[in-house]
């Protein structure tokens, strides 16, 4: 079996286009990104989220910060664009350089304009199966699973990684779907165990080739949300042997990393009518 390559990329353009048209509709719609400190692959991802916004034609408000700003310093920056009402969406982009707190900074966001879904509020609704914004990363591979018509219903998914960014919401998302989950974690025991028994394995963890093609049952579906820099080029946790296994496969590049910017765009647009009061926070379009 050769997997089929699920294309992030393509579906990605797709999507932007589409959220051209409404963020025309909209009238304009702002998104403030917080930046704090010089850690050069923030920078680069902030890069890109700016250039993405620019592509569908969301304003993206540019808040560059130095490492060297207070949590207080910090949180009343966050207060200023919650009170601004021009600003649509707000980004604070993690990691925060230490001793920033980001548990605090992220329940400090406007939970209508929290488009990360990193704000206590949307991640208790997500827990209670109730509309909000969600991460854009699980958002985003859920769209991918929609697209490739996943059969996810009673479907035994493995999630590697637990973290609030990726991990956990992935996991919820993937049961509202009615997949049976299963969670594992750097203590996990008998990993490949839990790995062969899954029709749906999304990997998240930031270990480059943890996904081994014998840890694959045959027609599985993978996911690889790793994204790790080995010299020039960005690999994933699953091993490229994986692809004469399974059934479907994200590249990465080019997999889950444009589906994340893209739900990233999608979340904004959500806030923008959340906020014009066309959308309520109990409803979630997608
Ligand atoms: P994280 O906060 O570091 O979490 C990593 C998770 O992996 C943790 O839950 C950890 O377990 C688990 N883990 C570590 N080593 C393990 C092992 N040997 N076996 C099983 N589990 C193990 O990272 P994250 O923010 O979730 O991101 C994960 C990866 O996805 C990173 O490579 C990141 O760059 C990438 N990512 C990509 C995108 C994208 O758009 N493509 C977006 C976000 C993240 P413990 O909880 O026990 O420590």
């Amino acid at each position: 079996m050769t997997a089929t390559m699920m294309d992030g990329k393509a579906l990605a353009a797709r999507i932007r286009a589409e959220l051209a048209e409404e963020v025309r509709a909209l009238g304009g719609v702002r998104l403030a990104t917080v930046l704090a400190g010089d850690d050069p692959a923030s920078h680069l991802y902030i890069g890109m989220k700016h250039r993405a916004c620019q592509e569908v034609g969301i304003e993206p408000v540019d808040r560059k910060v130095a490492e060297g700003i207070s949590q207080a310093e910090l949180l009343e920056l966050v207060d200023e664009l919650n009170a601004d009402g021009t600003v649509d969406g707000i980004l604070v982009q993690s990691p925060l350089p230490a001793p920033l707190e980001e548990p605090e900074v992220f329940a400090r966001i406007d939970p209508v304009k929290d488009v990360d879904g990193l704000n206590p509020v949307n991640l208790g609704r997500l827990v209670a199966g109730e509309g909000g914004h969600r991460s854009a990363t699980p958002l985003g591979v859920m769209t991918l699973l929609r697209e490739y018509d996943v059969p996810l219903e009673g479907a035994r998914a493995v999630v590697i990684g637990r973290s609030v960014l990726v991990g956990k919401p992935m996991a919820l998302l993937l049961q509202a779907a009615n997949a049976t989950v299963t969670m594992c974690h750097s203590r996990t025991r008998e990993l490949a165990e839990h790995l062969r028994s899954a029709d749906v394995i999304v990997a998240a963890v930031g270990v480059p080739g943890l996904v081994k093609p014998g840890d694959v049952k045959p027609g599985a579906v993978v996911v690889d949300v790793g994204q790790v820099r080995v010299g020039d080029r960005f690999v994933g946790d699953v091993d490229p042997g994986v692809a004469a296994v399974a059934a479907l496969l994200t590249p990465v590049p080019g997999g889950v990393g444009p589906m994340t910017i893209a739900s990233l765009l999608q979340n904004t647009v959500q806030a923008a009518r959340y906020r014009r009061g066309d959308l309520a926070l109990a409803e979630t379009p997608r």
